[in-house]
């Protein structure tokens, strides 16, 4: 389960973060994932908890925003959230489009509380 992995990079990035403000309190964590990263919500909310259950961490909330897989065509440069893998261009129909997101992996933001 290689998501125990990430959630160990969330955690170990909450935790520098941490370190920058000091006396505040790191309640709540959001990692946005794209739905080509390959990675399972419920898997990574589950491996943060195991890995925080017990520790300082323990109340840290992670809220984890999956992101849609997105084109944009090379014709009119209209962009689009792929859906039941149709790929050509909503706009004026062209087949050939690039994928432009849906591969994220990356942290969106932390929620701080100040003593
Ligand atoms: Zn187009």
């Amino acid at each position: 389960m290689h998501e125990l992995g990430i959630a160990n990079s969330v955690l170990e990035a909450v935790q520098a973060e941490a370190l920058r403000h000091p006396g505040a309190h790191v309640v709540k964590v959001g990692v946005r994932v794209g739905e080509l990263a390959g990675v399972n919500p419920d898997s990574l909310a589950f491996g943060f908890e195991a890995l925080t259950r017990g520790t300082e961490w323990e109340r840290l909330a992670l809220d984890v925003e999956t992101c849609p897989r997105r084109h944009r065509c090379l014709a009119c440069q209209t962009t689009f959230r792929v859906v039941d893998a149709l790929f050509a261009c909503p706009g004026c129909g062209a087949a050939q489009t690039e994928c432009i997101g849906g591969d994220e992996l990356e942290l969106a933001f932390l929620e701080m509380e100040e003593p």
